[in-house]
């Protein structure tokens, strides 16, 4: 048997191990820029509006996934919004932004559709649904166009 398989245990069974490495990049797009530079310069959450529906995309998008209609109007958000849903990560991976992080679907006051980010300045037994919290954003000099410019959102 070559080295690189594993027998499952109490089974005939066998594994191999291994690792895919796949480099890549996704386009922001203009309108994904937009976005990622306002956070960057300004510390500010924008996102976009529809001209038929006024739903309220944040993250911004530039096509209204209801009506198909382009969207041109970028408006301010607030940073503060309410968790709809959480996951805790138990175990750490080099993929991840931070060792353990606590993903959450969070919807901003203002937007109509909701984004992931990470939860932070609190421990798992105190989350729950609906909880409201404001995001933390990086000190100036170190953001870099990134989502990851907010560092996380933390309870209010
Ligand atoms: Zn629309």
């Amino acid at each position: 048997m070559p080295a690189c398989t594993t027998q499952v245990e109490d089974s005939n069974a066998y594994v191999y191990d291994g690792q895919i490495h796949i480099p890549n990049q996704y386009s922001a797009g203009i309108t994904g820029s937009k976005m990622l530079v306002t956070l960057r310069d300004k510390g500010k959450i924008i996102g976009t509006k529809c001209p038929s529906c006024d739903t309220v995309f944040v993250p911004a998008r530039s096509v209204c996934h209801e009506c198909f209609e382009q969207i041109k109007k970028f408006v301010p958000v607030s940073s503060m919004g309410t968790v709809e849903t959480f996951t805790v990560c138990n175990e750490e991976h080099i993929a991840q932004p931070v060792g353990r992080p606590i993903y959450a679907v969070i919807k901003l006051d203002e937007a109509d559709t909701s984004l992931v980010h990470m939860l932070g300045e609190l421990e798992p037994e105190d989350l729950s649904i609906g909880m409201r919290v404001q995001a933390v954003f990086k000190d100036k000099k170190d953001r870099k166009a990134s989502i990851l410019d907010i560092r996380y959102f933390k309870p209010l």
